[in-house]
């Protein structure tokens, strides 16, 4: 018998709407390309938390994991409560003085921003017995048109320029350094990893010899389907045997890339002249944030891009917000109150990044096993929307 997709058996379960599911089965499929490309290359992928950190999961896809990769001191601890036993990475934009204090307790990996954070805080951590790290901008953008995600834009306050380093990096701090980070891709194959390799390697290569690892950030888009893998071996193996590297990937996206589901019912349906259009009881500014942050249109299951299929329909959630809107899509059969619809690729940047703007519910979270089981994770009620805004 053909076993069923996850996708039309979550539609024939009657779940509360609305609820993110997150796939295990797909999730292992990313993890198991993650663990091949270790083991091709001898390169360590880290699970950069601020994707996806559904820490219930974790025990699931550990094995297949060198780490975690924070943001931060709650990211880090989570890290390292979630996943023990592994490595725990650490990069933020400028450390506070008591949550450092606190930070070397989770942290094994300590990744500073700038030559004068490095310098603040870079020589206890050392003490402390940590690898200590600096992120440069290699001032090489591969993206366009998505500034607030590139790094590498003009006036970028992330990651130690060549002329930044150049300025301030005394002999002693270079001396203390265990690695180099950049972070510059976003959703990106491997080719702009190429021509990122090759402006780290003309600015900074001098001092690639003088360290132990390189870590290459996110943004690498590897599993995806099209994604070009043998270009990625080759950037990886060619820079680590060229240095004598020990090579750090931190994928967030790619983890969880179309591991996960947005499980939402109509509510009502109106027209406004030409325009169809169809309530949702889920929100995009609530609960697909990146779906006007980024901006993009999801894809949902079984339906079409606009006028592909019979019946368009523009989605929308049920806050104030003008630009509360999914997107359009077409369907076979005009949409009805109480249909239900499931987009997909929401395990990413969504349950770790949604909110109670409206005073929105936070929807229920499920994990759909590899058996095909439904298993509840997380259920918020007025009480996780009530704390955030006062009394004590
Ligand atoms: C965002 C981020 C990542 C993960 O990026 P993805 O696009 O989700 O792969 C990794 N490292 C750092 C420093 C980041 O800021």
């Amino acid at each position: 018998m053909e076993k069923t997709k996850a996708q039309d058996k979550i539609l024939n379960t009657r779940l509360p709407s609305p609820c993110y599911i997150l796939d295990e089965a797909a999730l292992l499929n990313n993890c198991r390309i993650l663990k091949k490309l270790q083991d091709d290359t001898g390169c360590k992928v880290l699970l950069a938390q601020k994707a996806f950190s559904n820490y219930d999961l974790y025990p699931a896809i550990a094995p297949y994991l060198a780490g975690t990769e924070a943001s931060g001191l709650y990211e880090a601890r989570l890290g390292a409560e979630q996943m023990p036993g592994k490595e725990c990475h650490v990069f933020c934009a400028a450390y506070k003085e008591q949550e450092f204090v606190e930070l070397l307790k989770y942290a094994d990996h300590i990744v500073f921003n700038s030559p004068s954070q490095l310098k603040k805080y870079g020589f206890r951590a050392k003490d402390a017995g940590k690898e200590i790290g600096i992120r440069i901008n290699p001032e090489c953008s591969t993206q366009e048109g998505h500034e607030i995600y590139d790094p590498c834009a003009p006036g970028s306050r992330l990651g130690t320029t060549l002329a930044q380093w150049q300025a301030s990096m005394t002999p002693d701090l270079i001396g203390i350094l265990d690695g180099i980070h950049f972070h510059t891709l976003c959703e990106q194959d491997s080719d702009a990893l190429a021509v990122t390799l090759s402006a780290v390697e003309e600015k900074f290569g001098t001092y690639l010899h003088q360290i132990k690892w390189l870590n290459m950030g996110g943004g690498h888009h590897i599993t995806r389907p099209d994604y070009d893998l043998n270009l990625l071996k080759k950037c990886i193996l060619t820079i680590k045997e060229k240095y004598n590297l020990e090579i750090y990937l931190e994928p967030g996206e790619a983890v969880a890339l179309n591991a996960g589901y947005l499980y939402t019912r109509v509510l009502d349906t109106i027209q406004n002249k030409d325009t169809q259009i169809a309530i949702l009881d889920m929100s995009a500014a609530c609960h697909t944030p990146d779906v006007i942050e980024m901006p993009y249109t999801p894809p949902l299951y079984n339906a079409g891009k606009p006028s592909e299929k019979p019946y368009t329909y523009r989605l929308g959630g049920p806050t104030c917000l003008a630009g509360d809107i999914i997107g359009d899509f077409s369907f076979d059969t005009p949409l009805q109150e109480g249909d239900t619809l499931l987009f997909e690729d929401m395990a990413i940047y969504s349950t770790c990044k949604n909110n109670t703007f409206n005073g929105m519910p936070l929807p229920d979270i499920w994990v759909i096993h590899e058996n095909g089981s439904l298993e509840l994770l997380a259920r918020f009620v007025y009480q996780d929307f009530k704390y955030r805004l006062g009394s004590k």
